[in-house]
């Protein structure tokens, strides 16, 4: 245990009816005693775990809030430390009142994430579960919230750590049969272990083809909205974020820089560029708007590409036609309100979805979301399943695949066991990084430091 107390406020730093002041350490319980006195007379530091008080704080003598004050003691709490939680009235000014008098009584501040280090360093939770908290905090839909809750309860844990025990038992024969191999050592066979290495490749696989599912809705889409000048994308993108952002008018070229908005679409958010109308221009300052907007479509995760359905294509349309091909790309055919005159399909053959909308009146949007939705195959992400938080698992979980391909292949090609052994060594070490057992200490401060103060 650390022995340093540390204290932050863990909840926003905005008005509000309740402020948390966490104090976690050795001492915290004395820190809190010094600057919180319950109503009931006793001192806090008498106070069993798992306990409640009302009672006030004081900062110098000065009453300055009543509050509830929450003690948990070592190991029985989130960081495995003594615990003292006083919730007082929330706002800007009470809340770190409260922190300082904490801070003067003998606290030290915390640095990011720090709380969650300390229950991961004192074996509360692993690494990948750490990781689950931020992604729940972040969580901004349902199934990125719910497959948060999983990792953190230990479903990705558990499956990580079954593929490494299958792994280890295997390297255990190999390791005895290549260090004693005169000995009376059951004969360990290529046929025994390919089934072995053949199971966790397929369990490891699923795990990534499920991250790629559900990582849109976990990490959002970086999209962009592209077409030329009047099909309506200034009106589609306020539309799609519920207010007047971008200035909507007949005048072509209107739009000149890239205007951004968070948007969900279905459960998916998208942090949505509305661009500059792609066209040819003379106009200095639409140029450098236009080639804004090529930049940003060649960047983007997905493109909206706008076509005025009530008008017939012209060159500027095939021109961003060609554009996308290379792209992950849904084609909006606009003004469904208006008659057809657009060639559909022309649009079809080039665009993997297609969807008619009116951004002027709404009709379109739950097509759109469930185009977006097929595109990323979210409708396919199961939360309740191991589910990977962020790229430091994905890369470790395809680290520890490749070592279990290359111990396969090993095995098929009949090159000699410990060849085998050291593929699969890998793979057990990129396992072992993921749950944190093997982590390096710079791994683990690198990935608290990304955590907000509080938590
Ligand atoms: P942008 O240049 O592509 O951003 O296009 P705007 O959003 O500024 O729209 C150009 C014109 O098309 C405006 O007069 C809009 O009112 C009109 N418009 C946009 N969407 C629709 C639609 O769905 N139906 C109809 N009838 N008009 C639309």
């Amino acid at each position: 245990m650390e022995n340093r107390t540390i204290a932050a406020i863990a909840t926003p730093n905005a008005p509000g009816g309740i402020g948390i002041v966490r104090i976690s350490g050795e001492n915290a319980i004395e820190i809190a005693a010094k600057i919180f006195k319950p109503i009931s007379g006793n001192s806090l530091c008498e106070s069993k775990g798992y306990c409640a008080h009302y009672g006030s704080v004081f900062d110098n003598n000065e009453k300055i809030d009543e509050a509830v004050c929450l003690v948990f003691r070592a190991p029985k709490s989130y960081t495995g430390e003594n615990i003292a939680e006083i919730s007082c009235h929330g706002g800007l000014y009470i809340t770190k009142r409260v922190l300082r008098a904490a801070l003067e009584a003998g606290a030290s501040p915390a640095e990011a994430g720090e709380f969650t280090k300390r229950a991961f360093l004192n074996g509360k939770m692993d690494l990948a579960a750490a990781e689950s908290v931020m992604s729940l905090i972040s969580a901004s839909g349902k199934q990125a919230a719910a497959a948060a809750l999983n990792t953190l309860d230990g479903v990705l844990s558990r499956e990580i750590r079954s593929c490494a025990d299958s792994l280890i038992a295997v390297c255990a024969s190999l390791s005895a049969w290549v260090d004693y191999p005169n000995d009376e050592i059951e004969d360990t066979t290529a046929e025994d272990m390919l089934p072995v290495f053949e199971d966790v490749r397929s369990r490891l696989s699923d795990i990534i083809r499920r991250y790629d599912c559900g990582r849109a809705l976990t990490d959002g889409v970086d999209a962009v909205i592209v077409g030329r000048p009047n099909v309506g994308k200034s009106t589609l993108m306020n539309m799609l974020s519920g207010f007047e952002r971008s200035i909507v008018t007949d005048i072509a070229g209107t739009t000149r820089d890239v205007v951004e908005e968070r948007i969900m679409l279905g459960e998916i958010v998208m942090r949505i560029a509305d661009t500059a109308g792609i066209r040819e221009t003379e106009n200095a300052v639409e140029s450098i708007g236009v080639s804004l907007a090529r930049r940003r479509l060649e960047r983007a995760e997905l493109v909206l590409a706008v076509f005025d359905g009530s008008e017939p294509l012209n060159d500027d349309d095939f021109d961003i036609i060609e554009q996308c091909k290379s792209k992950r790309a849904i084609a909006l055919l606009n003004k469904s309100d208006l008659p057809l005159a657009a060639d559909r399909e022309v649009i079809n053959s080039a665009f993997p979805f297609v969807v008619e909308l009116s951004a002027s009146t709404g009709e379109g949007r739950n097509e759109l979301e469930k185009a977006v939705s097929e595109m990323f195959s979210t409708n396919e992400f199961n939360p309740n399943a191991a589910c990977l938080t962020g790229e430091r698992q994905r890369i470790c979980c395809q680290k520890a695949l490749s070592g279990v391909e290359e111990a396969i292949a090993a095995l098929n090609s009949g090159v000699t066991l410990d060849a085998v052994n050291v593929c699969a060594d890998d793979a057990i070490n990129a396992l072992l990084e993921l749950t944190g057992e093997k982590a390096s200490s710079a791994v683990v401060d690198e990935i608290f430091s990304r955590f907000c103060v509080g938590k």
